[in-house]
């Protein structure tokens, strides 16, 4: 059906050995739009819409040349015609949607939703300026504008228009998409991306600071723009209100269209919320069934209660949306009278006031409206499934029992293997065929091949050549130099205390100290770090000072660093992401047991053939389960003992440092003459005093163990085939963490599409 791209030029009169890079691109993008163009939308009854604050997709050019079969064809022409596809894809700026692992979940299931031939789309807003870029001067985090879409972009203009009432004044829409091709589908779903015309990025002044208030000209500009001021407050509600009315208003049009009455709204249509900030849509599509489809209020709870699902992705607090009444208010006092009425609803089934949707100091909980209004109330991994109904959720749990199930999270196997990994994907097809494309748990056919002495060695030269890979990427783009030689341990993933970057920053001093000493290892360790912080978080940016500050001081002493690298990569994403995972050993996923609710990135290790490292935490302790226990590093307190902990205000951080001299001597080094040499004296000693006298996420608590568990596995490393055997087992059973079967979960027991 797709026909050939050199055939497409040559009907253009183009020549691919004449056009310059840049060319080649625009080519490739119309090329791929013109086969978009041509496939049919998926029309299937009930469609769902996966309404998501971000969606981190990542660059699109390859991922859809793959999902239309084409990537090796045009690899190849290219590749006679003299030119490279890689040098290529370096040229697409990659969208700035998403902030972390929530945002690429939701990409990951728009792959997979159209793979499986399900009509299911996401809905967003079209940030223009994305979460930020983060840059690194004296060593510490700047923030700037990503300035990500350019005239000729993926983005696929439409005639939609809706109204959205605010208070003071109305905001017309305009819808652009994105097309989502599935994996060798022949219909296709879309990415909905809503935003405004009088966007005016002459706001944005110093970095990423605008004026919060003029919302007709800034509601598109930046996700999660700063919410520490009420200005703040207010706009990520007038953010989320255009989001939600936006798709509530397209999915009733589309189900008109598609033959349904409104009555019979809830065969038509599911809302998946994806963490809190779609919440609204409850109310605005009860508002929009009473006063534009004359249904009465009943009527419409009852059709809404049948339509929409709630996904918690987290239990820290920070996240569970709170917003004020007299706020909401201010920016959607139609929402406010609903929303009244909800919960009074509830107030009469439920006396328990703890479980009520306004408490009493009238702030509204988004989360609670979710879980009496869902029909089904999910977690992403089975142990923080778990802790919603035997701690977190409790009461609600007791409440409604049959609402609450577990979807552990997953990722797209054509953009985390096929494409990022290209030699080990070719390789597994010669070992097991290629079935594991479509079916992913075909994967486990490698185990036959664990202990087989030439796969061992055909794994470790994939590694070494992604390791290469790594380099000029890293040369290229980041300013880093790279050692190959050396094993590569990566923690990657937002900067946030519970996910204890400064834990391995602490391991990193540790291992200095020891090679100053003359306890010089066996085979050079990089230690690498990527991701970014809050702007607004200090705690976070005083971990990437510090890690920053290491990395200068241990990359230029030449004592040390033939033996330890530390880097930090500046401006994590998907793309750095694809470069840094198949070329890693060994996968960080240290959090706090119980704070991860699941983790991706942890999968994406997995199936590259890193080792984990880690707590039984997230989705880490499924992959502890599958590979099994011998295949899996992991050490730390469990989740039990750190919940009574929290309990019970049972931890006490210069407990643990007074009672481990490996662990003083770290964190003193925080304040040691050498880092104040090359850091900043505020930074580090805030850092310090956080560590000793607060520690919310308990750092020192596990810093022993990891020490130790750490040393263990670099001196595994070295007997290559009980690694190897290990990296098999892993591979081999990461089948189950495809995406394709969370979406098929969702589908069988919540959507029903
Ligand atoms: C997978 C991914 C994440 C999520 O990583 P975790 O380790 O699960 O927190 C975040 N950002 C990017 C760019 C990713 O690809």
């Amino acid at each position: 059906m797709t026909k050939a791209f050199t055939t497409y030029l040559a009907n253009k009169g183009q020549d691919l050995a004449t056009l310059t890079n840049e060319a080649i691109y625009q080519e490739l993008l119309h090329y791929v739009k013109d086969n978009a163009d041509q496939m049919p939308k998926n029309q299937a009854k009930r469609k769902v819409y996966y309404i998501s604050a971000e969606f981190l997709i990542g660059k699109l050019l390859s991922n859809n040349l793959i999902n239309l079969g084409v990537y090796q064809e045009v690899k190849e022409a290219l590749a006679a015609a003299g030119k490279n596809i890689s040098e290529i894809e370096d040229l697409e700026p990659e969208p700035s949607l998403g902030n972390g692992g929530l945002g690429r979940l939701a990409s990951c299931f728009i792959d997979s939703m159209s793979t499986l031939g399900i009509n299911g789309e996401g809905v967003g807003l079209n940030y223009h300026f994305g979460l930020f870029k983060q840059v690194f001067k004296d060593n510490q985090q700047a923030a700037e504008p990503n300035d990500w879409i350019q005239d000729e972009s993926w983005l696929v203009p439409t005639d939609v228009h809706y109204d959205v009432p605010f208070k003071d004044f109305t905001l017309r829409s305009r819808l652009d998409r994105l097309d989502i091709l599935g994996y060798q589908k022949d219909t296709k779903n879309y990415l909905n991306l809503f935003d405004i015309d009088g966007l005016n990025d002459g706001l944005i002044e110093d970095g990423i600071t605008f004026d919060k208030t003029k919302i007709k000209e800034n509601l598109t500009l930046f996700l999660y723009p700063d919410d520490s001021d009420k200005a703040g407050e207010l706009l990520r509600i007038y953010q989320q209100y255009f989001m939600v009315s936006n798709s509530a208003q397209l999915l009733i049009d589309e189900a008109i269209e598609r033959g349904s009455t409104v009555r019979d709204l809830a065969d038509y249509a599911y809302v998946q919320i994806n963490d809190t900030h779609p919440s609204m849509v409850i109310p605005e599509l009860i508002r929009l069934l009473t006063t534009q489809h004359g249904l009465d209020f009943e009527e419409a709870v009852a059709i809404v209660r049948q339509m929409v699902g709630y996904t918690n992705h987290t239990i820290l607090a920070e996240a569970l949306e709170k917003w004020p009444l007299d706020y909401l208010n201010e920016a959607v006092p139609h929402l406010v009278a609903i929303i009244e009425k909800l919960n009074d609803m509830i107030a009469k089934e439920v006396s328990n006031p703890d479980l009520h949707i306004i408490d009493q100091s009238g702030r509204v909980h988004m989360a609670h409206m979710d879980i009496h209004f869902a029909t089904s109330v999910n977690g992403v991994a089975a142990l923080h499934t778990e802790i919603l109904k035997n701690s977190e959720l409790k009461d609600f749990y007791e409440l409604y029992p049959d609402k609450f199930n577990n979807k552990t999270n997953g990722i797209t196997f054509r953009r985390w293997l096929e494409f990022a990994n290209q030699d080990l994907a070719a390789y597994l097809k010669e070992l097991i065929g290629d079935d594991y494309l479509t079916d992913a748990t075909k994967l486990e056919a490698l185990s036959a091949f664990a202990d087989d002495k030439a796969v061992h060695a055909k794994l470790d030269s994939i590694k070494h050549d992604n390791k290469l890979r790594l380099k000029r990427y890293l040369k290229d783009n980041k300013g880093i130099d790279l050692d190959e030689h050396s094993i590569i341990d990566t923690q990657i993933k937002r900067f946030h205390e519970y996910k204890r970057q400064q834990m391995n920053a602490l391991y990193v001093i540790h291992k200095y100290l020891e090679i100053k000493r003359g306890n010089l290892p066996k085979r050079k360790l990089t230690v690498i770090f990527g991701g970014k912080a809050a702007p607004a978080y200090i705690i976070a940016q005083d971990v990437i000072h510090l890690i920053l500050s290491l990395s200068e001081l241990i990359n230029n002493d030449p004592q040390v660093s033939p033996y330890l690298n530390v880097h930090l990569v500046e401006n994590y994403n998907v793309t750095v992401a694809e470069h840094l995972i198949p070329a890693s050993d060994i996968s960080e996923q240290i959090s706090l047991a119980s704070k991860e609710a699941s983790g991706t990135g942890n999968m994406k290790f997995m199936l590259n053939g890193a080792l984990t490292l880690g707590t039984m935490d997230g989705a880490n302790v499924e992959i502890a389960e599958l590979a099994g226990m011998d295949n899996i590093y992991t050490f730390g307190k469990d989740s039990d003992t750190i919940i009574d902990l929290y309990a019970n205000q049972g931890y006490t951080a210069r407990d643990y440092y007074n009672g481990d001299e490996r662990i003083k001597e770290a964190v003193d080094f925080i304040l040691s003459e050498d880092l104040i040499a090359v850091g900043n004296k505020e930074r580090l000693e805030r850092l310090y005093h956080e560590l000793l006298n607060k520690d919310w996420f308990m750092t020192l608590i596990d810093l022993a163990e990891y020490i130790d568990i750490k040393e263990t596995m670099l001196a595994d490393y070295e007997n290559r085939e009980d690694w190897n055997q290990k990296v098999v087992h892993n591979i081999a059973k990461a089948g189950f963490f495809s995406s394709d079967r969370t979406i098929a979960q969702y589908n069988q027991d919540i959507w029903h599409s």
